[in-house]
């Protein structure tokens, strides 16, 4: 079915291994939700110049016990399939919240799911977390991605609406991979648009995604949103997107995601976030 209608397939035996493997990680995720089994790891997002950490984004890690690390690509989109996706999306906003209260004056990005945005109770339930853990509203951005405006234009427009208002922050994640529709540009009232990767990892080879990139700079600079580069990994990246007028970067060059404790020691550390062969150049 997931397929779609109207066809036909042959079975075959690994379909269901695969479906029974799927059901007992869902039951393992279930209960990682349930018994502290999930971490919560920030990477670094810095300046245009690289040297100086602005934010850091909240990314949901989950070492299985006999599996080990699964990826987020994996298990976020099974926690979707399951539902418990509002479970573990309220678990990381709180964590990120407690954690975030150690680095005064950084951002705190956390990823919403569409499903998580879309329920009516999600504004309520990010402001009773802000009330429970003390964070500032202002120091919160809670990152969309386009998927979640499909079909709902005005409760999403409500609900964005109702977050500004208490302070919070919104970007628009891996801009380019979804519909990106200038019209959703127009009407929502994103604070910032996240560059998706998959551009900037072709900047260097291919002059389609530097046109693309160069295009959603402007778009964005000229709309008053500001704009981050995802997945930096090269100083040619860097210096080719620092041309192009992006606000903030983030990607490997800057650091990985890290735990919690890992931020606060290297934010103690003048110059600890600064990639080993950051040029002089650059640096100004
Ligand atoms: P995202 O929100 O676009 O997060 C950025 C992803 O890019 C992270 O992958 C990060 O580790 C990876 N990344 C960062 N810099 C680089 C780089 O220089 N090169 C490359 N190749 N990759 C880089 P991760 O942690 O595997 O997360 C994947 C996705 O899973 C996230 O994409 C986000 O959509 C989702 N996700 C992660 N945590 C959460 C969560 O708490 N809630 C929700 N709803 N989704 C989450
Ligand atoms: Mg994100
Ligand atoms: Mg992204």
């Amino acid at each position: 079915k997931n397929e779609g209608r109207n066809r036909a397939c042959i079975y075959d035996a690994e379909m269901d291994a695969a479906l029974s493997n799927r059901k007992l990680l869902e039951g393992d995720l279930r209960e990682a939700i349930a018994g502290n089994g999930l971490r919560v790891a920030y990477q670094p997002i810095v300046d245009k110049s690289g040297e100086k950490v602005m934010g850091v984004e909240a990314l949901c890690r989950w070492t299985h016990p006999v599996r080990g690390e699964i990826s987020p690509a994996e298990f976020i989109a099974l926690a979707e399939h399951t539902g418990c996706i509002v479970e573990l999306g309220a678990f990381v906003l709180r964590q990120a919240c407690l954690d975030g209260d150690a680095w005064a004056d950084l951002t705190v990005a956390v990823n919403v799911s569409p499903l998580q945005f879309r329920r009516p109770e999600f504004v309520g339930q990010v402001e009773r977390i802000l009330e429970e853990t003390g964070f500032d509203p202002k120091r919160l951005e809670l990152e969309l991605t386009e998927s979640v405006l499909l079909g709902n234009v005005d409760s999403a427009e409500q609900a964005m609406l109702r977050l500004k208002a208490m302070g919070v922050r919104i970007a628009l994640d891996d801009f380019g991979t979804g519909y990106s529709s200038l019209q959703y540009l127009r009407r929502y009232p994103f604070d910032k648009l996240k560059i998706d990767r998959s551009f900037v990892h072709s900047i260097e080879k291919a002059a389609d995604a530097a046109a693309i990139v160069h295009a959603v700079v402007g778009l964005g600079r000229g709309l008053g949103m500001k704009v981050t580069a995802e997945g930096v990994e090269t100083a040619d990246q860097h210096l080719f997107l620092r041309a192009a007028g992006v606000h903030f970067m983030q990607g490997f060059r800057f650091g990985a995601s890290m735990k919690a404790e890992e931020i606060t020691a290297r934010l103690g550390r003048p110059g600890a976030f600064l990639p080993a062969d950051l040029p002089s150049a650059l640096a100004s």
